[in-house]
């Protein structure tokens, strides 16, 4: 697992994530606009479309952090339980609620790999931009599997790889080059956006992703790519 510059064993990585998520807790909303030039609203709004919150179901967001998705969901009258390995981040995230008038919401602090819910819990279940923190990654999907009721969705999204032609390139500069600066002068933290770039170069592609969320027990996996991949929406059904 690469951290940074150095290499760090597996076993050390979910401590090192949380002290990432720690740091950069009280300022990650405005990275996300910085670094994405507010593109991650958008990406937000289209996954929510595709999970389709009804009235009264119960959805897990999980590694929710500050409750973007969460608070989308809830507005259309989903119940949502927002799970966060990060105490830092989930603190945010409520503040954030109570200034939206937002009530309702469950905050639960989990780790995605060893969840603390009953099996066949939920009605969908939600990761964005958190399944790439996981250290182990297969199990994660395995627990989505067992919460969900039969029936049940399963929705992540999460940088990918990009397949057109040319823009991987410019991404890959961009990414290395100015996100670490931008980490540096609006978080004051340039060694943890470093890690958060590596995490994206290494994370598997579209089809290997999807092929994993296959193995945990889904039904009916497909991808939709955005900006040719750079972000990618999977989801799959339990049966
Ligand atoms: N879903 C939110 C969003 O889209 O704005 C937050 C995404 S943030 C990039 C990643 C989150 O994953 C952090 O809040 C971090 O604490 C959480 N996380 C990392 N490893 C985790 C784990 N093993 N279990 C649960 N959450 C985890």
């Amino acid at each position: 697992v690469s951290f940074g510059y150095a290499d760090v064993p597996i076993e050390e990585k979910t401590g090192k994530v949380h002290a990432i998520f720690r740091n950069v807790a009280s300022r990650y909303d405005l990275m996300n606009d910085a670094m994405s030039g507010g593109m991650h609203r958008l990406w937000k709004d289209r996954f929510v479309r595709r999970v389709k919150p009804r009235p009264g179901e119960s959805i897990l967001d999980m590694a929710g952090g500050t409750g973007d998705i969460a608070f989308r969901m809830a507005k259309a009258g989903a119940n949502v339980t927002v799970a966060d390995i990060n105490g830092a981040m989930l603190e945010v995230g409520q503040q954030r609620a109570l200034k939206r008038g937002l009530d309702g919401l469950i905050w639960a602090e989990e780790n995605a790999e060893t969840l603390s819910f009953a099996d066949r819990q939920f009605d969908a279940y939600t990761i964005a931009f958190g399944i790439r923190n996981v250290t182990r990654v297969q199990q994660a999907l395995e627990e989505a599997h067992r919460v969900l009721k039969r029936g049940g969705r399963f929705f992540c999204l999460e940088f990918s790889t990009t397949l057109w032609p040319g823009f991987g390139e410019i991404y890959d500069a961009y990414s290395h080059k100015l996100v670490p600066q931008i980490g540096k002068y609006v978080a004051g933290d340039e060694e943890s956006y470093r890690y958060l770039i590596e995490s994206i170069r290494r994370f598997p592609d579209m089809a290997t992703f999807r092929g994993m969320i296959e193995r945990a027990g889904f039904v009916r996996c497909s991808v939709e790519p955005l900006l040719g991949g750079l972000v990618a929406i999977h989801s799959g059904w339990k049966i």
